[in-house]
């Protein structure tokens, strides 16, 4: 077989018909209001307030700026216990806010922070938690929410890859204080770059509102130390056309899902994400565990990408293990999250993607 034409990579940004984008940035060459909470900016997070179902949101210019300024917003101080396991933007964002991270281990079959050990690493200076709803699959939401209720803390939630994942008919914006999304180019969903956070108490509004535009309360009163974190007009118009075009985008996405499972699934070696029952999920990811397998990860990795299929080892490495935290922690200490940075590929995966394509991927990995 010839060297395909074009690469494959992981993921491919929906974009709306061009026509569609021109006519949603229209009317910005009448008002020229272009930024600071404009008109598609009120119109985008009323319509995801809704689609997430969240009791307050709030936009952002990005998902990271988003959850360093709520965890501002709450007044966290000391320790923060958190995953190794995600991307650098979760640990980033508690170090970035003079906070200690404190790492716990993962689950082996989901990968999001094991609840059963979270209470052994709570001491007097831990003021929350940070888990991430990986590749978005929930955490143990109410398990978490238990031990943080017995100790006073606060939870916040990555939910960078959670979009549209619900359980039992809820949002994952409804789980914790409060809950970050990434609308990144790369997500499920997109505002080219963009987040929100979705939060319980309606009396965080004056707080997370302020703080994304310098703590500017008026023209007369700058009342926090904030920063820039507004999503501007452009972003939310991607935002409106691409929400019109998610149900089908979803439909899409579930297919390369199923494909991929079909190929997959039962082959020993192989651990992929389980399906749990009630939840609704989003697809956003393809991660594949070689655990056993004939070929390692990194041979997976190789394989593939000598054939222009671009995978991705998500995530590698562990935070802790990162090179500006070398002095300060060890992934020793979250061996199962170590263990997964090494055995797991994520696939390409994206509405998209021919289905045939995934055979031939599929036909890669196993041959
Ligand atoms: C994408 C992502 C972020 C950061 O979001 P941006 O919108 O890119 O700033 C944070 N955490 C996780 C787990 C992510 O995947």
């Amino acid at each position: 077989m010839g060297r395909r034409e074009e690469s494959v990579l992981v993921t491919r940004s929906s974009m709306p018909p061009f026509e569609e984008y021109v006519e949603m940035i229209r009317p910005l060459w009448g008002s020229h209001w272009l930024t600071n909470m404009g008109d598609l900016h009120q119109r985008l997070e009323k319509e995801l307030k809704h689609w997430l179902k969240a009791e307050n949101l709030s936009l952002f210019v990005n998902g990271h700026t988003a959850l360093e300024m709520t965890l501002q917003a709450f007044h966290l101080s000391g320790e923060v216990i958190t995953t190794p396991f995600t991307f650098a933007s979760t640990t980033h964002a508690i170090v970035r806010n003079g906070l200690t991270p404190v790492f716990c281990d993962i689950r082996e079959d989901d990968y999001t922070i094991d609840a059963d050990q979270l209470e052994a690493l709570i001491t007097e200076k831990t003021s929350a938690i940070v888990p991430v709803h990986v590749y978005g699959n929930l955490c143990q939401t109410e398990k978490i929410q238990e031990i943080a209720s017995r100790h006073g803390l606060k939870v916040i939630y990555d939910a960078a890859h959670a979009f549209g994942v619900e359980k039992g008919g809820r949002g994952a914006a409804s789980f914790g204080d409060a809950s970050m999304f990434s609308f990144h180019a790369t997500k499920v969903y997109n505002t080219i770059e963009g987040g929100a956070v979705a939060y319980r108490d309606p009396e965080m509004a004056h707080e997370i509102n302020g703080l994304k535009n310098f703590g500017i309360l008026d023209e007369e009163t700058v009342a926090l130390v904030g920063g820039n974190g507004k999503m501007n007009e452009f972003q939310a118009a991607m935002g409106l056309c691409n929400l019109r075009h998610l149900p089908q985008e979803l439909e899409k996405r579930r297919k390369v899902w199923e494909r991929y499972m079909e190929h997959l699934k039962g082959v020993p070696g192989i651990r992929l994400c389980p399906e749990r029952p009630g939840v609704k999920m989003n697809y956003a990811y393809m991660p594949v565990a070689f655990s056993g397998f004939r070929k390692t990860r990194d041979q997976v990795f190789q394989e593939l990408s000598c054939q222009g299929i671009h995978p991705r080892k998500y995530f590698y490495p562990c935070v802790n293990a990162y090179q500006c935290y070398q002095d300060r922690f060890s992934s020793e200490d979250t061996p199962v999250a170590a263990k997964a940075s090494k055995e797991i590929l994520t696939l390409p995966m994206y509405a998209d993607l021919p289905l045939e394509t995934v055979d031939e991927i599929c036909r890669i990995v196993l041959q």
